[in-house]
């Protein structure tokens, strides 16, 4: 098998920002320079997103308000989808809506019943300026909307309403974070 590094083993643990920091409220900006400092951003959310074991992580989780996000993912057939993608838009968006358990690590501890289509396409770039298009249904496909709403700032707590919208902001007034 050839060598390969694996995502995050160079990368630097981050704080993650919650709830209430301004970073994950604002939309983030493109990225214009594909250099070695967005290469070391991506390592840094590999490993930051690994060690909070989560499955994607948006560049304003970890403070840097850039168009970037990271995903270790499984879809609903349990194949792995692993990458990274810069400048990304949400292409497609479709299939039946399923309201399913959804966390966010800026919200950590907490989960809510979201509403989200059951396939996604997005197409963005990768940390070398390659064109990448992602293709993903069912939990996956969730972890591609979730992760595109953080970077227009943002969070799945926005897609509640009523009573679950309640909920959640009653539970986390009450976090320790909050
Ligand atoms: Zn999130």
């Amino acid at each position: 098998m050839p060598h390969r590094t694996i995502p995050g083993a160079r990368g630097r643990v981050r704080p993650i920002t919650v709830l209430g920091d301004r970073v994950l409220r604002e939309p983030c900006r493109d990225v214009t320079e594909f250099g070695p400092e967005l290469a070391r951003l991506v390592e840094d959310m590999f490993a930051t997103m690994y060690a909070a074991r989560g499955v994607g992580l948006a560049a304003n989780q970890v403070g840097e308000p850039l168009r970037v996000f990271v995903y270790d993912c499984p879809d609903d057939e349990d194949v792995r989808h692993l990458g990274h993608v810069v400048n990304p838009r949400l292409l497609e968006a479709d299939g039946v809506v399923i309201r399913g358990p959804e966390g966010c690590l800026s919200l950590p501890g907490l989960e809510a019943g979201t509403e989200r289509f059951d396939r996604a396409v997005v197409e963005g770039f990768t940390v070398s300026g390659e064109p990448v298009r992602v293709e993903g249904t069912g939990w996956f496909a969730r972890c591609l909307q979730h992760e595109c709403d953080h970077l227009a700032g943002g969070l799945y707590v926005d897609r509640l309403s009523g009573r679950r919208h309640r909920r959640v902001m009653r539970q986390v007034a009450r976090a320790p974070w909050g």
